[in-house]
């Protein structure tokens, strides 16, 4: 029953299988009957858009994008959109399946939805970055809005491509339209708590599962694969509450810090040198020894499918936080499970953006926006009660975290798809 969407990626690796053959097992462990599986797993509706780009210097450049709803039952589709040269269909539908599971694991009224265009930011000017996105916004807008579906920022986007987006359907609709993405700037509707929400709730999951498991995070040494948008606020999030990042990654390399890097001095380094290579006192490691350093927690805060059976057979750690979406692939998932290494899962480890996006669209609908303190309030126990309700499921199912949430997400749209009944 598996539909088969880009041919050339081989079964094994591919996302959208992972996420189908999850889902499924998560069906199945709830009897549900296989006509409601297929209806869940199927993504609703899927969209490619070609885009033509004139460049800087004169010539048009093609570029391809998707913007894939994947299940809208709970709500209206939610769901980052990245800029990046592997974004394939394959690719942005699993993580559009991940949104609907996400939303529903942390109980928001939301469905899930993803987007993506193919294409290295990296090379593209300001100018050509901003064509590119205000025309992938006017090929999906007839997909999106506040209603319907709510982009948000992802790999390689930011408040400032969240601002064209918002623009260009603004101008499509003809009035001010700020509830059709989240992850804005302040001035545009944004919110104060949604930079770092992501990083935030990672950090809550990590000490959960830590008082969970009996041990303190006083001295526990964390390494982390990515110093973007989630990796860089987390060093400072997770030494305020004692632990020690020894190990660093990014696109350039990895670092191994014994002593715990600090993330005051990191920042001003990477400033200027724009790598974490060449920190003061961090010695360079091959990136793919980083999760073998002598470490506790592991966290995953780059691209999907870096934990494979060889890494997760070489981890040093003994608890892994996935900050990134879809890190772990389904092999390297086993041994991480044989190794009786606990795994809080994507879907309710990184989280935090999307109910920080949900806090940020309420408000722009009602166009009350609220102080920052509450925000923060509210984003603490929505991650609190997530993570205590999937772990007291787990130790009722007896069943890993990872399955555990998707058995409560499924279930949740399971609920919501029941409810609605069948259209016509
Ligand atoms: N891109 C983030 C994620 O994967 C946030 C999505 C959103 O806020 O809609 O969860």
């Amino acid at each position: 029953m598996v539909t088969r969407l880009h041919d050339e990626i081989p079964d094994d690796v591919n996302p959208w299988f992972r996420v189908v053959s999850l889902i499924e097992k998560a069906g199945h462990l709830l009897g549900l009957n296989e006509g409601l599986i297929k209806r869940i797993v199927t993504p609703e509706r899927i969209l490619e858009v070609a885009l033509p780009i004139r460049m800087d210097a004169g010539p048009v450049e093609m570029f391809t994008g998707w913007r894939i709803q994947h299940n809208t039952a709970r709500g209206p589709g939610k769901g980052g959109i990245r800029f990046h040269p592997s974004v394939n269909v394959d690719e942005i539908a699993a993580l559009s399946a991940d949104m609907s599971i996400k939303c529903a694991v942390v109980n928001i009224p939301y469905g899930g939805a993803k987007g993506g265009v193919k294409v290295d930011p990296s090379g593209l000017s300001r100018s050509e970055l901003e064509r590119l996105t205000r025309r992938y916004a006017f090929a999906i807008a007839p997909m999106i809005g506040p209603d319907r579906d709510i982009p948000a920022p992802d790999i390689n986007t930011d408040p400032q491509v969240m601002s064209w987006i918002m623009d260009t359907v603004s101008m499509i609709t003809g009035h001010s339209t700020p509830g059709v993405v989240t992850g804005k700037p302040l001035a545009i509707g944004g919110t104060l708590g949604h930079a770092g929400a992501t990083s935030l709730g990672v950090t809550i999951c990590t000490v959960a599962l830590l008082n969970r498991l009996g041990r303190s995070p006083e001295g526990e040494r964390v390494v982390i694969q990515g110093y973007g948008k989630v990796g860089s606020p987390l060093i400072k999030l997770l030494s305020e509450r004692g632990m020690k990042v020894v190990g660093l990654a990014d696109v350039h390399g990895a670092i191994h810090v014994p002593e715990g890097i600090d993330h005051e001095k990191m920042s001003l380094h990477f400033e200027q040198a724009r790598s974490i290579l060449g920190y003061p006192g961090g010695e360079e490691i091959r990136a793919d020894e980083l999760f073998a350093l002598p470490s506790d927690i592991a966290i995953p805060a780059a691209l999907g499918g870096v934990i494979t059976e060889k890494v997760a057979q070489t981890m040093s750690a003994t608890v892994v936080v996935e900050a990134a979406n879809g890190p772990t692939t389904g092999e390297g998932a086993a041994i991480l499970t044989s190794r009786n290494i606990p795994v809080v899962p994507d879907v309710l480890a990184n989280a935090g953006g999307v109910v920080a996006s949900y806090f940020e669209w309420a408000q722009d609908l009602q166009g009350f926006m609220w102080e920052g303190e509450l925000f923060k309030q509210r984003l603490e126990k929505t991650m609190h009660d997530a993570f205590d309700a999937i772990w007291l499921r787990h130790e009722q199912l007896d069943l890993a975290l990872r399955d555990t949430a998707l058995v409560v997400g499924v279930e949740r749209i399971a609920e919501a798809t029941e409810l609605r009944g069948l259209f016509p």
